[in-house]
């Protein structure tokens, strides 16, 4: 019982980081969605994983 928490404690577990060579904080790496408007006026969404740290989070939480 206690191997099969630990086993669902690691697989829930896949947020990655890495460090920053600015700042030297961790970035957390989030799912960033923006709505882009094509040159044919219709909305699409585009979605990517960005690195958070101090040096842009006031730019993608703003
Ligand atoms: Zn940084």
């Amino acid at each position: 019982m206690a191997k099969r928490q630990s086993f669902a404690d690691k697989s829930s577990k896949k947020v990655y980081t890495m460090t920053c060579p600015v700042c030297s904080e961790e970035k957390q790496f989030v799912k960033f969605v923006k709505a882009v408007k094509t040159d044919a006026g219709a909305w699409k969404f585009r979605s990517a994983n960005v690195g958070v740290c101090k040096c842009n989070q006031e730019e993608i939480y703003a």
